[in-house]
Formats: C-alpha cells, structure tokens, sequence
C-alpha cells in the first residue's frame, strides 16, 4: 500500500501537506506589491537578465499555444508576447488572486492586451485539456508547489506532442568560493530588505529556506523524465544560483 506522505517541508518548517498552500498564499498575497521591486533590488536586477535567457531558450513562434505557470506579476509572459507578434495565446496562471490582479494591471498598463489571458489556478490540477500548448513556461513557481510530481505530470498532460516546458528556479550553487558569500546573503541581507521594503522579513527569510530544500539540479531533472519528459537537460546560470530545466513531450 502506498501511504500519502503528511508532512512537507515550508522553508525549513515542517508542516501538515495541507497546511503548505496556505502559507505560501500568505507570502505571495503579503508580497504582491513589492514584489517587482524586490526583485530588481534582492538579484540588483539579475533577475531580468536570467528571465530574458530563459525566455530565449524557448522558441516561441507565432501562433503557439503558451502556458506561463505559476505567472505572478507577468515578466515572463510579457517577454514571450514579442515573440508571438499578436499571433498566438499566452495564459498567465497563478494560484494566488493578488498576484495576478498585480500582473494584470501592470501588462494592461504597457498596453499588452489581445494575447493575455488570466487565469486562477492550482499547478497541481490544471482545468485544461489534454495537449492544449505548444510552450510552457514555470519561473520560480515550481519551488512553492507542495506536490511538485503532480505538477510536473499536469505539464506533460497539457502539451501537445513536440510541446516544450522550461523551468526557471533557484538551485545548488556549484562553486565553492560563491556559496559562502551567496549563504551569508541570503540569510543576513535578503530578509533585511525584506523587511525595509516589502514589510516583511519573514517571507524572504522563508525564500532563503525553500530555495535550500528545492530538489538539486540532477535531482529535478529525473524527476521531470519520471513525470512523463522527453529529452531533458539543464542549464546553470550565475554558477547554479539558478537553473534552466527544459523537457519535450512527444
Ligand atoms: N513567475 C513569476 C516571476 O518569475 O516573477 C512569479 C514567481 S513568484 C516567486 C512565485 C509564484 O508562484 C507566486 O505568484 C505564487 O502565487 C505562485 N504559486 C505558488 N504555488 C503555486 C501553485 N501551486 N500553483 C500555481 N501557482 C503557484
């Protein structure tokens, strides 16, 4: 018999499988309207940089099909729009209302209405049709999924055959003279700026964590061939500070 496990890990916390959405709604609805601006001042607008690449890596074409998973306030599906040149669907996804009224907002403000659509929704169990995308897309989103195997199985359900997903997530920094400078970062400065700018040192404190117990890169790449990925491979960027993982569905 194959017991359920009830107890997941929130940053360095366990907590009850159920309670982990919760908790990470609070962060990401606590952070909301800071959060653009944390980015730019937590990564001194690294961030762009990794979005952009990972963007590029993708191949979107006119007339794809896209799902931004996990979508937030909308970089990556604002890159992507571009590329399709009015020609083809993005939907930004998120399970978190603020985020995505923030998003919205913001794509409508820079005029990028027509391609976007919006929509609420769980990674874990997605209300869309078998092979409805041709591209997928998951920036920073996969590490604050509680069932990561059954997001990972709802991205090769919803591409079509040839379809490609790309995963953009912190991972295992490689190099040993960064990590120690990175650790002492992440634990010291992070959750100060945290708390100066977005009024809240406990949800980057809780970034720090769950950035530490996110699968390694080799780790996530088998996961991504056991949930059903074709041709898997990964990328390091900033010497692993994060990682591009990409998969194909045939
Ligand atoms: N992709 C955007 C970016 O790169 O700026 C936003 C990333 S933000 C760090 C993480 C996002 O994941 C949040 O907007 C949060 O609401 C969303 N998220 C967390 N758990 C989720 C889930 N189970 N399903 C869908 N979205 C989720």
């Amino acid at each position: 018999m194959i017991r359920e496990k009830s107890v997941t890990h929130f940053g360095y916390r366990d907590v009850p499988v159920e309670e982990k959405q919760r908790l990470v709604g609070e962060v990401f609805t606590s952070v909301a309207s800071s959060y653009d601006v944390m980015n730019d001042v937590m990564s001194m607008g690294v961030h762009r940089l990794w979005k952009r690449h990972f963007v590029n890596t993708l191949g979107v074409r006119p007339g794809h099909q896209i799902l931004d998973l996990a979508g937030g306030t909308g970089d990556i599906a604002r890159l992507m729009a571009r590329p399709l040149k009015g020609d083809g669907q993005i939907i930004l996804a998120d399970i978190n209302a603020s985020m995505l009224v923030h998003g919205r907002d913001r794509l409508i403000d820079e005029g990028l209405v027509g391609t976007i659509r919006y929509a609420q929704v769980n990674a874990e169990s997605l209300p869309f049709a078998d092979a409805s995308f041709d591209r997928l897309t998951m920036a920073f989103g996969l590490r604050n999924v509680t069932d990561k195997d059954k997001a990972l199985a709802e991205m090769v359900r919803v591409l079509k055959p040839g379809g490609k997903a790309a995963i953009l997530e912190f991972s295992q920094v490689r190099s040993d003279l960064l990590r120690p400078v990175y650790d002492w970062y992440s634990f010291n400065a992070l959750p100060k700026f945290g708390e100066w700018i977005a009024k809240d040192g406990a949800s980057y404190q809780y970034l720090a964590e769950s950035i530490r117990k996110h699968p390694p890169q080799q780790e996530l790449e088998s996961m991504m061939r056991d949930a059903g990925f074709d041709r898997t491979d990964h990328r390091n960027l900033t010497g692993g500070m994060v990682a591009i993982h990409t998969g194909i569905v045939y």
